[in-house]
């Protein structure tokens, strides 16, 4: 039994080629081997017509998935169960590792990032790269700055799915020349028709060498934005943008 990962499963043709009429007829029957067979494919069990398609050396009990081998289910059906939903279970397709959004977290990975403006020679995409910075002008990563503008610039995520948002972390670039913390900025959602402020904002900060974190009313939305206002000296920049939510 230490071989099983040899055998080959031939995938596309698990069975379950059974109708519905063929299974009601014979339900009550003594000997309903077929439909047992048929069901242990419901549960993603192989078949094991052809010898390569068996286990070498063969099995030690006989098994209702190598038709007319047992006529009933056997002890080694039932290990073989456990077994493939052993394996089945390490599926990361079919059960993520990473625990679906039913609690909150940064979201802002899954996100199509967009802005207004950004320099030719830097680039949007590093707001949601999922890179924390070691300070407000770590060039080690990619980095967003719209030298040379000023005034109202945005950036904007977009998701495939609505997320219920309550919290952005904001982490500002400033490089000493050209790029400065904001004077100001604005936390927008699309609430489906048009861009609304987000309510009781409690945060906004614009202190550099730091995350700066926004509390807010919770928002059911795809679409989120900043607004972002410069001073009147410098252009503005964000090395990380995280937002905080939960998958409805
Ligand atoms: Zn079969």
């Amino acid at each position: 039994m230490g071989n099983v990962q040899f055998w080959r499963w031939r995938r596309g043709d698990w069975g379950q080629r059974v109708s519905d009429d063929y299974i009601l007829r014979t339900v009550n029957d003594t000997e309903i081997q077929i439909t047992e067979h048929e069901i242990g494919h419901g549960f993603g069990m192989p078949d094991f017509y052809e010898v390569p398609d068996r286990p070498p050396g063969g099995f030690p009990m006989p098994t209702i998935m190598w038709a007319g081998n047992s006529s009933t289910i056997t002890n080694w059906d039932a290990w073989l169960l456990r077994y493939t939903w052993s394996q089945l279970k390490k599926d990361t397709a079919r059960f993520p590792l990473v625990p679906s959004t039913n609690q909150p977290m940064n979201v802002a990975p899954r996100a199509k990032v967009t802005t207004s403006y950004v320099s030719p020679w830097e680039t949007v995409v590093a707001l949601n790269d999922g890179l924390d910075p070691a300070h407000s002008n770590d060039r080690t990563q990619k980095v967003y700055g719209n030298w040379p503008e000023m005034g109202t610039h945005w950036v904007q995520y977009d998701f495939d799915l609505a997320y219920t948002l309550s919290q952005t972390d904001v982490y500002w670039f400033k490089d000493g020349g050209g790029i400065d913390v904001p004077r100001s900025y604005k936390i927008e959602y699309w609430d489906g028709n048009a861009w609304r402020e987000v309510k009781n904002a409690n945060g906004r900060g614009t202190r550099a060498d730091m995350y700066n974190t926004t509390t807010f009313d919770p928002v059911s939305t795809t679409k989120i934005r900043l607004q972002i206002l410069s001073s009147s000296t410098a252009s503005t920049g964000i090395l990380e943008w995280k937002v905080t939510g939960i998958a409805l």
